[in-house]
């Protein structure tokens, strides 16, 4: 048994479904679990219908449902050459609980409506590849995976409940195979014990992929990616970028946690128990040898890592009486970071003070400073770039902050962060 994951850029348009098809094509003797995520930017337009109707536009988020639906039909009709179609059927009631959500008035809080509206971009995708593959003789059974993943009502970033999962995964998705070597499922979305929906976090369907390759044991995951495999830095921010054949999870997830956007950070630990490995391949040229993501301790070819962090702010933390900041206070600090639950980039403390450096997230930072400052004194800087190297040489680092103002820097024999002001 294989996962396989596809994202939004592999279902951007009706070519690329098809290129989608002929790669499941090509493995046609085995037992694939597909997850997939929403078409194109659909997650971004529905979060932008969740955004009005919490604000009450209910017009404005009507219209932008009423896009969305257009959109995918025509994807649909295309893919199956006609509107008679039962995954018509199931596509309207999809739209039609959506409505409903409209209609009600916001009465719980954002993140739970965001989590009903947003969860609808994977079930559209999935029902169309779905009955797209069967019409053309790639059978397959569509699953609905709030059925199996089961969650906290932690919305937006949903905990999953392993035990009760891995039980439904045993009981409800093994014997699927016995119908037919594929199984297509949603990745990003879960439920909780209410029947509620929840999503996973926001790029999410990495990590729903490799619970699933962890609860059934599977030989490997492969992403599927419009890129080569993963490389050393952003080609989009960095010139002269370079593929990496084969890198350890530790590595891996040290890129993610460091902010770069190439996996989603919670996918490594579910592979790294089970030591499964990862693979990164690209669905344009399948015959491009991609990435193998596994257990190797072999670091000494890998290049220089380099990842950007844009829109990040500087946050200076003083007492304001001269009392020491140590031990008690930072435990203060942090439990008011974590309460907010905002993460820290990078941090430094000195006599009287704490740095730290984090997302520019200006909701969240309003109420984080209003409550630092019941206690502290406290200067911000914002507009500010994060810039972590691994494996750095000297030449490099020069070369890269070339210009720059730092503000904040720390380093190890292998990791140099870089706070700068451009
Ligand atoms: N569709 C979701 C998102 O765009 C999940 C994913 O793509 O992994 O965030
Ligand atoms: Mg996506």
């Amino acid at each position: 048994m294989k996962v396989f994951k596809f994202g939004g850029a592999s279902l951007e348009s009706v070519e690329r479904i098809r290129q989608v098809a002929q790669i499941v094509q090509s493995f046609p003797e085995e037992k694939l679990l597909i997850v997939i995520s929403a078409m194109a930017k659909t997650t971004n337009e529905l979060e932008k219908v969740a955004e009005s109707f919490f604000l009450r536009k209910r017009e404005i988020a009507a219209q932008l449902l009423f896009n969305i639906e257009q959109q995918h039909l025509n994807v649909a009709e295309a893919l199956l050459g006609t509107r008679e179609h039962p995954l018509f059927t199931q596509l309207q009631q999809f739209f039609t609980e959506a409505e409903w959500t409209l209609g009600e008035k916001p009465m719980r809080t954002y993140d739970y409506y965001y989590d009903q509206l947003v969860s609808l971009g994977e079930l559209l995708s999935t029902a169309i590849v779905s009955a797209f593959f069967n019409s053309v003789g790639i059978h397959n059974t569509w699953l609905d995976v709030r059925d199996v993943f089961r969650t906290d009502d932690n919305f937006r970033d949903a905990n999953i409940d392993w035990v009760y999962t891995q039980r439904q995964v045993t009981e409800k998705v093994v014997p699927l195979f016995d119908k037919a070597n594929l199984v297509i499922t949603q990745g990003f979305i879960g439920s909780t014990d209410q029947n509620e929906s929840v999503t996973l976090g926001r790029e999410g369907s990495d990590y729903s992929a490799a619970v699933f390759a962890n609860m059934l044991d599977a030989e490997s995951q492969t992403i599927w990616k419009d890129v080569e495999g993963l490389k050393n830095a952003d080609p989009k921010l960095f010139p002269n970028t370079v593929n990496i054949p084969e890198i350890s999870y530790g590595e891996v997830i040290e890129m993610a946690y460091y902010g770069a956007q190439v996996i989603h950070p919670k996918t490594i630990k579910p592979l790294q128990n089970k030591q499964i490995p990862l693979l990164v391949k690209c669905f344009l040229d399948k015959n491009l040898p991609g990435t193998v993501i596994r257990e190797t301790s072999d670091v000494k070819q890998l290049p220089p890592i380099i990842v950007l962090k844009k829109n990040q702010v500087l946050l200076n933390i003083t007492s304001k009486d001269y009392s020491f900041i140590t031990e008690d206070k930072i435990s203060d600090i942090y439990e008011i970071f974590h309460g907010l639950k905002v993460k820290i980039n990078l941090m430094q403390n000195g006599a009287i003070n704490f740095s730290c450096c984090i997302d520019n997230n200006p909701e969240k930072i309003e109420l984080l400073i209003k409550t630092l400052h019941q206690q502290f004194k406290i200067v911000y800087n914002e507009g500010l770039e994060l810039l972590t190297v691994r494996y750095y040489h000297n030449g490099l680092l020069e070369e890269l902050s070339d210009g720059h103002t730092i503000l904040l820097e720390q380093r190890s024999p292998a990791t140099v962060q870089r706070l700068w002001k451009k």
